[in-house]
């Protein structure tokens, strides 16, 4: 299976003369682009109209991939169905993945991507795992630009309101077979959206779960394959009956804390005899996301707070731990973070029998730091200040 997927994986493989010239297969290249556009364009809708992922752009990017030829010309064209064989390995063994990422515009009237390039990477390493191709993420970014471009009327502009892009890759070989896909498709397309929260924050409460376990060692946590979704509804579903939004996935006989929902979580507290505070997450195991905006909290975190106030931490942590130092009133703030929401703060958390209470600023929606990261990530995004290289320009409106 290794052998195999060396023979399709050419970012691995490229520098390898002995087996590049086994194989010479086509690379994903931006340059081989066909255009077919509608023959209308549609107007934007208003913003208070735009729903999550329910509407779309005008047109889709779509790339085919056999294990033969490589990458074929990529195409973008009107946005609509898929034709593919009911065989195809997509619907019967879960030869599917995917990324999440946002296009937003500036005060200059540009289109930029934030950290295009941590998505790509992750997008690669979620291929080669279940063996479907990989890319050139650099030709990726680009197709992805030339794809916004082409909708550029349609990137809504505003605070929270954003173009989110929904990158996918399928397996598409029409052979009820369990193997190593021959054929695969990577699509991309693109959905105008508005602030997770629409009247600003709007902080919720979890279900700390351990009936359910949403990922494991060894196991597929860490990549954003499709098979990760699907069975963490049902639990959702149970912690909705009782009253809560999400679930608080908790892992293993010590109740470590993971992931909220399919967000990622951080967990602020002050000591109480030092007044020393931590911002804390789970470390990188393989059970976690690896999440873009963990990465982007992390990294601010680290720049802009005080290091004689906090210290800033990925490491294990349990609910006990959080519950315990509930108690003794040591929490002091909780959020997920996610490209979707950005930051979504909690307010309580159900575990067992009780009730673990998340302090909020008095009449607020979510506590100080939860606001200060929400901030120093927008004005990043919405080109207000910048960071390094986290913002990439695609298209100008100007
Ligand atoms: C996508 C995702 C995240 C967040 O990742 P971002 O890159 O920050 O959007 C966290 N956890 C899970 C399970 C996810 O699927």
């Amino acid at each position: 299976m290794l052998r195999n997927q060396f023979f399709r994986s050419q970012t691995v493989f490229a520098g390898s003369k002995r087996f590049y010239s086994v194989r010479k297969l086509a690379e994903l290249d931006a340059s081989k682009l066909i255009v077919k556009q509608v023959s209308e364009k549609s107007s934007p809708k208003p913003n208070d109209q735009l729903v999550f992922g329910s509407t779309f752009t005008d047109h889709m990017l779509t790339i085919e991939w056999d294990a033969k030829k490589g990458w074929a010309n990529p195409v973008i064209k009107p946005y609509g169905n898929l034709s593919l064989d009911p065989a195809s390995c997509v619907f019967h063994y879960g030869f599917e993945l995917f990324e999440g990422m946002k296009a937003y515009r500036t005060p200059d009237n540009k289109i930029t991507l934030f950290r295009p390039d941590m998505n790509m990477k992750r997008m690669n390493k979620s291929a080669a795992r279940i063996c479907l191709p990989t890319f050139n993420s650099d030709e990726l970014v680009k197709l992805i630009g030339k794809l916004i471009e082409q909708d550029k009327h349609l990137v809504p502009q505003g605070q929270g309101y954003s173009l989110y892009i929904r990158p996918t890759l399928i397996g598409t070989t029409d052979t009820l077979g369990v193997g190593v896909p021959d054929k695969a498709m990577l699509f991309v397309i693109n959905s105008p959206v508005g602030p997770y929260y629409k009247t600003g924050f709007k902080a919720v409460r979890l279900e700390a779960t351990d009936y359910a376990t949403r990922a494991w060692p060894g196991g597929v946590g860490d990549k954003k394959l499709g098979a990760n979704y699907a069975p963490c509804i049902l639990p959702q579903l149970q912690a909705a009956s009782r009253g809560f939004q999400q679930n608080l996935w908790l892992f293993g006989p010590e109740k470590y804390i993971t992931e909220v929902g399919t967000m990622n979580v951080f967990f602020a507290f002050k000591n109480s005899k030092t007044g020393k505070k931590e911002l804390v997450t789970a470390p990188l195991d393989g059970t976690i996301l690896e999440g873009v905006t963990r990465d982007s909290v992390l990294t601010l975190a680290r720049e802009n707070l005080n290091p004689n106030e906090w210290e800033i931490n990925e490491r294990y942590y349990s609910i006990h731990e959080v519950a315990e130092r509930a108690a003794k009133g040591e929490l002091i703030e909780a959020f997920g973070s996610g490209t979707a929401a950005v930051v979504s703060p909690i307010k309580e958390i159900g575990w067992k029998d009780s009730l673990i209470n998340v302090p909020l600023l008095p009449g607020e929606q979510s506590g100080a730091l939860t606001k200060q990261v929400a901030s120093w990530i927008a004005d990043i995004q919405y080109g207000r200040t910048k960071h390094s290289n986290w913002s990439q320009v695609v298209a100008d409106l100007n």
